[in-house]
C-alpha cells in the first residue's frame, strides 16, 4: 500500500468523528474498469477500495477521496470543496484519457453501464440520494442509453427496476446539475409509483410535482434543456 495512506484516512476519520475510536482500516487499490472508489463496513472493519487509476494522485486528492468516502459512510455532510477537488482531478485530461484507455481493456463487456465517459450515474444517484432522500433510496439498476437520444431524456422502468439516462448528458458541456435534475426526476418516479386515478394513469401527481420543485436549480436546468 502507498506510504502514508492509512495515516491520511485515520486523520480524516478523526476530523469527521473526533469522539469515536478509529476502526481497523484496510485500504487497497483495485483495478476497476473506471474511476471508482468504494467503502464498506464489515464486522467493525472499514474496507476501502480505491481505483488504481488514482494510485499516483497527490495527497490532497486522496484526502478529498477519504473525506467523501468516510462522510458518506457516516452520513455526514460532504464538504463541497473536497468534492470539487476530487471531481477536478478525476475530470483532468490525464485521468480522463487514462480512464478511457483502461475501460477499453477492462470493461469491454460492460458496454451499457452506469459509468459514462464524464459522469458516473452511480455517483450522481448516491449524491442525490443523500441530499434529497436521506440516503434511504435503494439503488435501482442505472444505465446510460445505448444511443445519444434526444427523444427520451430519462426513463424509469419499474419492470426491471432500472433508470436509463440519455447518453447526451454524458458530456462536459452538460452542467452536472442538469444531469442531476434528470436523474432526480426519475428517482421521484421510484418514490411515487404511477397510480390509477379513476381510469387515468397519474404519472406526475401533485405530490410528485411539489417534490420536484424542491430541486434547487430547476429553472436553470429547464432553461438548459430547452436549448438542447
Ligand atoms: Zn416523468
Amino acid at each position: 500500500m502507498r506510504e502514508g495512506l492509512l495515516e491520511l484516512f485515520q486523520e480524516v476519520f478523526r476530523e469527521l468523528r473526533p469522539a469515536t475510536a478509529i476502526p481497523e482500516l484496510k485500504i487497497v487499490f483495485f483495478p476497476f474498469a473506471n474511476v471508482n472508489n468504494t467503502i464498506r463496513l464489515r464486522e467493525g472493519r472499514l474496507l476501502v477500495r480505491l481505483s488504481d487509476l488514482l494510485e499516483g494522485a497527490p495527497d490532497v486528492v486522496l484526502r478529498a477521496i477519504a473525506h467523501i468516502l468516510l462522510a458518506k459512510m457516516y452520513r455526514k455532510p460532504i464538504d463541497p470543496r473536497q468534492s470539487a477537488r476530487y471531481r477536478k482531478y478525476v475530470g483532468s485530461q490525464e485521468i480522463v484519457r487514462k480512464t478511457h484507455l483502461v475501460r477499453q481493456i477492462r470493461g469491454s463487456k460492460r458496454l451499457r453501464s452506469a459509468s459514462g465517459v464524464f459522469y458516473d450515474l452511480t455517483a450522481v444517484f448516491e449524491d442525490l440520494n443523500l441530499r434529497f432522500f436521506h440516503g434511504l433510496m435503494a439503488r435501482p439498476r442505472l444505465s446510460w442509453s445505448q444511443t445519444k437520444t434526444r427523444r427520451i431524456l430519462g426513463h424509469y422502468d419499474p419492470a426491471h427496476n432500472a433508470i436509463i439516462i440519455s447518453r447526451i448528458f454524458d458530456h462536459p458541456a452538460v452542467p452536472r446539475y442538469v444531469l442531476e435534475y434528470i436523474v432526480y426526476h426519475e428517482m421521484l418516479h421510484l418514490k411515487h409509483p404511477v397510480r390509477l386515478r379513476g381510469s387515468r394513469r397519474c404519472v406526475h401527481s401533485a405530490e410528485f410535482q411539489a417534490e420536484e420543485k424542491l430541486f434547487p436549480k430547476i429553472d436553470a436546468a429547464n432553461a438548459f434543456l430547452k436549448r438542447l
